[in-house]
């Protein structure tokens, strides 16, 4: 029985679907901890993120247990934490693996999870939630709902405006989605200046020559594209398939030492591991692969930059 029975509830305590905040009327019976408006809630966040954390949530959510010392306390409250900041993470990952593969829709339970996590154990101002509000704001642009993913956006900006210790690496990652939403709105002065400024912000953080640096020359290079100016285009995707290919050339040869070293003291074969995760294949192929647009026949007048067509070069 999964119905919330609003008796057992005690007075004057409000129980709030997870997904959507609104008022709660079923309870999650594994855990009961977790509430949902409704099924199509519950189903959605089961998919997403809650069968992997269910267990996880009911320490955090239930009152701590009573301590006999001050010092048992602390090292609960520390317990509390670390398990917070594990599923902080965790949620962050998953959500990032589901928009690497495209899944928008299953994104956004586990981006909201990430956000609140982050929102309880850092305060509502802090810098911290910048990379799940940029998550969502993703995940929003990638399900073409452009007002709600702005909406993210300017949460990030105001939060980044107000914090005085933001590192490059996450100035580089707001400029660059806040790029992406101007593409898709098909603003491509503002998409431009916003792109320049994550070239700027990861360039500072990891230098002009890092493969987190390319996906702005390649985003800048489709907007020189779409606006038919060829020879800008073909020179940052020229750029960009320079940085991958290096990057991947000198992977390959710390692999290939690593495997003459493994054989030599383990003697056994080295598996096939690239040491790179799928998506940073997938990222590489596609940055390796990206002159190739060039020669494609260039835009016919007016055509704007699609969203779609923004998107698929998203994950760069
Ligand atoms: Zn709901
Ligand atoms: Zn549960």
């Amino acid at each position: 029985m999964d119905i919330i029975c609003p008796l057992a509830v005690p007075k004057g305590r409000r129980l709030c679907c997870e997904v959507c905040e609104a008022p709660a009327e079923r309870v999650c019976t594994a855990c009961t901890v977790t509430y949902y408006c409704g099924v199509v809630h519950q189903r959605a966040d089961w998919d997403s993120i809650h069968e992997k954390i269910c267990q996880l949530l009911i320490p955090l959510r239930t009152t701590m247990p009573f301590y006999n010392s001050e010092e048992e306390r602390q090292h609960g409250l520390q317990q509390l934490r670390q398990r917070q900041k594990h599923l902080i993470e965790f949620c962050y990952t998953v959500a990032q693996k589901y928009l690497f593969e495209g899944k928008h829709e299953a994104a956004v339970p586990a981006a909201l999870h990430s956000l609140r996590f982050r929102m309880n154990l850092h305060g509502l101002s802090s810098v911290e939630l910048v990379p799940a509000y940029l998550l969502l704001a993703e995940a929003s642009l990638g399900l073409g709902q452009t007002v709600q993913a702005e909406e993210y956006l300017s949460q990030a900006q105001w939060t980044v405006l107000k914090s005085m210790e933001c590192s490059y690496a996450i100035q580089s990652l707001l400029h660059r989605n806040l790029g992406l939403l101007h593409i898709a709105k098909e603003n491509y002065e503002e998409a431009r200046y916003h792109l320049a400024n994550d070239i700027y912000f990861a360039s500072c953080a990891f230098g002009t020559e890092d493969i987190r640096t390319s996906g702005g020359y390649f985003h800048l290079a489709n907007i020189f594209y779409g606006l038919k100016k060829l020879d800008v285009a073909d020179t940052l995707y020229t750029k960009v398939s320079e940085i991958w290919s290096k990057y991947l050339n000198n992977r390959y040869q710390v692999l290939s030492e690593a495997r003459i070293q493994q054989i030599d003291l383990l003697g056994k074969r080295f598996e096939t591991d690239t040491g790179l995760g799928k998506w940073q294949l997938s990222l590489g192929n596609r940055a390796v692969a990206s002159p190739h647009l060039i020669h494609r026949p260039s835009p016919q007048e007016g055509e704007p930059l699609s969203l779609s067509r923004a998107h698929q070069c998203h994950l760069l």
